[in-house]
């Protein structure tokens, strides 16, 4: 028998999939350009895309597909990949530059006792479509030093997207490639030029030694709060070899992405987050509740004098004025605080999102406390507050729009309506999952919780699918 949290979450992920084929057969591109000589599986190239968001958008899309060769890093997303993906995964290498010259076998010829050395040969040229999410920490506008001078080309990993990312186009010339980014990659290199990372990028892959005469490049913004109440702003360049597409060709996708967008934004009320949490009382909560608890990180210890977030909460309080120097309303309210502990700075997060976000009125007048409680709880319903950052960021939901802070790596957030931490399997659910996406049982919390930060959001990147899929790029 299905447990009953797991049908009604597998349905929710899966409308997504339904709302993009109810926008193309609404705009009328249910059967447009969809080639019937295409090949009979799709052939792609992967790297650092951290889920290998691509082999899940393929599966929703029921497009059939090998992952001639991949990259990952990090062990334990690499365990992640193959207890999803296994039978799509021909070679999984350990970084892009082990994908561009092999050193010896990769993770599976190694674990199966395979050869993989004339890997380069076979996949040169045959990739139908290439999907790299190279790290997007260089260009990050949240990173505190983001815009000092040289403080995106010093990165470790600026290099992966401007160097190893441009060579992997050189030597394999996927026929389309779609690249993921932050939005900081079209903003300024730093405070002293206009250039952005973004023309960096262009003008260096002008001037790689492309084969088959180049690219056309399509820059698309997409964000998940079309979708659902998150953000998660990116940036997507689309590259169709010049020698398999032409101009118009490219105009057509470009123009069919934007109808898909448009109309999702003018049919669709982008859905609460509340919708993709789990009950509580489901046993895929306790299992991984119980696991999240048992593997908790310990509070790091405090450091002298006065810490940079009391620093930024006072300022904060400041500003608010006398009635709210002392005013700890969430956590003085009697709640749970489940999974919290009891970090100061931590609390201090929370109530100070709640000062932010709640109805005023309440923090005024003399109710009792159980009154106080439930006004409370009732204001904050939709309130999410990503206790990870400190108070200067203000981590937590617009009150105005409705749409809660993107996911990073470090994310940790509290669901103020159920009064405990959101489950690194929920965030999963928020960037696009379903319950039947699968866990290693030896996969640590903290990896599916930075797995959900550093991922492609599954409808934007399924958007961009769906709109090849029907241009008949792929495949051609
Ligand atoms: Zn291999």
């Amino acid at each position: 028998m299905q447990r009953p949290a797991k049908t009604f979450l597998s349905r929710i992920s899966h409308q997504f999939g339904g709302l993009l084929k109810a926008a193309g057969t609404h705009l009328g591109y249910k059967e447009a350009g969809v080639s019937t000589s295409q090949s009979p599986r799709l052939q792609v190239l992967s790297a650092c895309t951290g889920c290998s968001a691509e082999s899940f958008v393929l599966k929703g899309l029921r497009i059939d597909f090998d992952i001639l060769s991949a990259s990952e890093s990090n062990t334990e997303y690499q365990k992640f990949i193959l207890a999803n993906h296994s039978e799509h995964f021909k070679h999984l290498h350990e970084t892009v530059e082990k994908q561009l010259k092999p050193t010896g076998p990769c993770v599976i010829c190694a674990k199966n006792g395979t050869s993989c050395e004339d890997f380069s040969r076979q996949v040169q040229f045959q990739a139908d479509i290439m999907v790299t999410g190279s790290p997007c920490d260089p260009f990050s506008v949240q990173r505190a030093k983001r815009f000092q001078c040289g403080a995106v080309k010093d990165h470790v990993a600026y290099r992966i997207t401007m160097s190893s990312v441009i060579d992997m186009y050189c030597k394999y010339g996927p026929h389309v490639g779609v690249l993921e980014q932050v939005m900081g990659f079209t903003y300024p290199l730093d405070t002293t030029t206009d250039e952005t990372p973004y023309q960096r990028f262009l003008q260096l892959f002008a001037a790689a030694p492309l084969q088959h005469g180049g690219y056309y490049v399509v820059k698309l913004a997409l964000d998940a709060k079309i979708w659902l109440r998150i953000s998660r702003p990116r940036c997507f360049l689309v590259l169709f070899r010049k020698d398999k597409f032409s101009k118009e060709h490219v105009k057509r996708f470009k123009t069919m992405v934007e109808a898909l967008s448009g109309w999702i934004q003018q049919n669709h009320t982008p859905r609460s987050l509340a919708e993709f949490l789990l009950e509580e009382s489901s046993p895929v909560f306790h299992e991984h509740w119980s696991q999240m608890l048992s593997q908790k990180a310990p509070v790091p210890t405090p450091v002298r004098g006065l810490p940079m977030w009391k620093v930024q909460s006072l300022k904060l309080r400041q500003n608010l004025g006398d009635s709210f120097q002392q005013l700890k309303p969430w956590t003085s309210a009697g709640f749970q605080l489940q999974g919290l502990g009891q970090n100061p700075r931590l609390l201090e997060v929370l109530d100070l999102a709640v000062i932010h976000y709640a109805d005023k009125e309440i923090f005024q007048g003399s109710s009792s406390t159980l009154d106080v409680k439930q006004r409370l709880r009732e204001s904050c319903l939709d309130l999410y507050t990503d206790v990870s950052q400190n108070p200067s960021r203000k981590a937590y939901t617009c009150r105005a729009t409705g749409v809660s802070k993107c996911l990073t790596t470090s994310s940790f957030v509290y669901g103020h309506a159920r009064d405990r931490i959101i489950l690194p399997l929920e965030q999963m659910l928020w960037q696009g999952h379903s319950l039947e996406t699968k866990f290693p049982p030896s996969m640590p919390q903290s990896a599916i919780k930075s797995l959900s930060g550093e991922g492609i959001c599954l409808p934007c990147l399924g958007l961009i699918f769906y709109a090849l899929h029907h241009t008949d790029s792929l495949c051609v």
